[in-house]
């Protein structure tokens, strides 16, 4: 770096110096030195070493681009996967939520029978207690009695006897007999009527006991019922995670992709700025390549050298059936063309350029001549000349220059032929005409001005 900074600073001193000579009138220009070539070659070779980065950067850039594409339609694919995942997720927690609904019901229903097996419990328990209570009494009365008729038995006909004596008269005799019969006969009555008390309980005992079979069939039927209906929710709750899971999957296959495309972006915006930086770099050399040559040449004012046998009048580059494929300033898309751009075709249109002969345009002096193939920040193989007063002539894309640097050449003479090197998709000559002012500034001319195609 530091060796080209010197050389470039030479560079700015010769330039001085050559400033400094435009001011002594028919100074010959001499330019010749081993010095300015190696800074040229130097630039030149940094060019085209730019030019490869910058390539290869933008087909990274597009290989980038291309895999962010593609990474984008995995993850558009991704996330329809996922909404398929989602939609059914959605419908087995409705299913669930459904079952869950079905399943607080049965749970109603079983509680409601529970109440209604305890209601029944109780009045069974009510009926055991009666039916006890009564069969208590019915053996009371029952004890009563048979100490009573034993007594009556055992007294025989004395007891009616001594009933007779000690009644007063016969009329209470009979009142008292009568009266004992009427006692037996109320305890009689009394465990008839107790007995069919006891059967009565025992026919609604029997009855209760239906009635709580029948809760109890309802009640097994309810639990299976809800068995059913909750091996049916384990069933949808297992699918439900099982789709869960593969949702899941889906998702963080998603993420990684997301991921990988936030590193393409990311290469995307270094090999961007990559080309930027290179790109503002080879402008800077572009220019330090156009200073080189506006250091080597005359300037607007400057008398022409005599052994140019300059003439005033420049001539069309090319000879034959010519025609121009691109203008000064722009291209037919708009972008900058500082030249024009000449073709020679044969009477069926062909382009039959390559190996043609193309001539220096007038007289003057070869002040830069590359012919070693490679791209030249664009124009190939090339030579300009300079014709004094400024003038200068540039002829670019040349499948072989004839001259060299600091040749005088005359003109009409061949100084190469027609090709397609550098920036250039076929066979044809670039050719611009370029001023350099009084003040040391360059123009890049309508050539036009200067030649005219002899065939239009
Ligand atoms: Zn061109």
């Amino acid at each position: 770096m530091t060796k080209r900074i010197a050389k470039r600073l030479l560079c700015l001193l010769l330039a001085l110096v050559c400033v400094a000579a435009v001011a002594v009138p028919d100074h010959p220009q001499v330019y010749a030195d081993v010095e300015d070539d190696e800074e040229l070659i130097e630039m030149r070779r940094e060019y085209d070493k730019l030019e490869k980065k910058i390539a290869e950067n933008q087909k990274n850039l597009a290989d980038t681009k291309q895999s962010i594409r593609t990474n984008e339609q995995k993850l558009d694919d991704l996330s329809d996967e996922i909404s398929n995942y989602e939609e059914q997720l959605e419908i087995l927690s409705g299913r669930i939520s459904v079952l869950n609904g079905d399943i607080s019901d049965l749970r109603g229903r079983i509680q409601s029978t529970n109440g209604d097996i305890d209601e029944i419990n109780g009045q069974i328990a009510e009926v055991e207690q009666k039916t006890a209570e009564t069969e208590e009494l019915m053996e009371q009365t029952r004890t009563t009695l048979l100490a009573r008729l034993r007594e009556s038995y055992m007294s025989g006909e004395s007891s009616q006897l001594e009933l007779l004596l000690s009644s007063t008269d016969l009329v209470t005799y009979f009142t008292r007999k009568e009266l004992v019969t009427r006692v037996t006969e109320n305890d009689k009555a009394l465990i008839q009527q107790l007995t069919a008390q006891v059967h009565e309980l025992e026919e609604l005992h029997a009855q209760l006991d239906a009635s709580k079979a029948a809760l109890e069939e309802k009640k097994t039927q309810l639990n299976n019922e809800m068995n059913t209906l909750e091996a049916r929710e384990a069933d949808l709750k297992s699918s439900r995670s099982a789709e869960q899971q593969k949702k899941n999957a889906v998702s963080s296959k998603y993420e990684q992709v997301q991921g990988v495309i936030n590193e393409l972006d990311k290469d995307s915006a270094a090999y961007q700025k990559a080309i930027k930086m290179q790109q503002a770099e080879r402008e800077i050399l572009n220019r330090e390549i156009d200073e080189y040559i506006r250091a080597h040449a005359s300037s607007e004012g400057d008398t022409p050298d005599e052994s140019y046998n300059n003439d005033g009048n420049m001539m069309f580059p090319v000879k034959g059936n010519t025609y121009i494929t691109a203008g000064y300033p722009a291209y037919s898309d708009g972008s900058a063309h500082w030249g024009i751009d000449i073709v020679v075709r044969d009477s069926n249109g062909n382009n039959v350029s390559l190996n043609n002969p193309f001539y220096a345009a007038q007289g003057g002096e070869v002040i830069l001549a590359l012919n070693d193939g490679s791209w030249n920040h664009g124009f190939g193989n090339y030579c300009i000349i300079d014709h004094g007063d400024g003038v200068m002539t540039l002829y670019g894309h040349s499948n072989n220059i004839m001259v060299s640097k600091g040749q005088v050449v005359q003109k009409g003479q061949q100084i190469g032929v027609i090709g397609s090197t550098g920036n250039s998709t076929g066979p044809h000559l670039h050719f611009e005409v370029r001023v350099k002012r009084a003040d040391g500034s360059v123009d890049r001319v309508q050539p036009l001005n200067y030649v005219s195609n002899p065939n239009r």
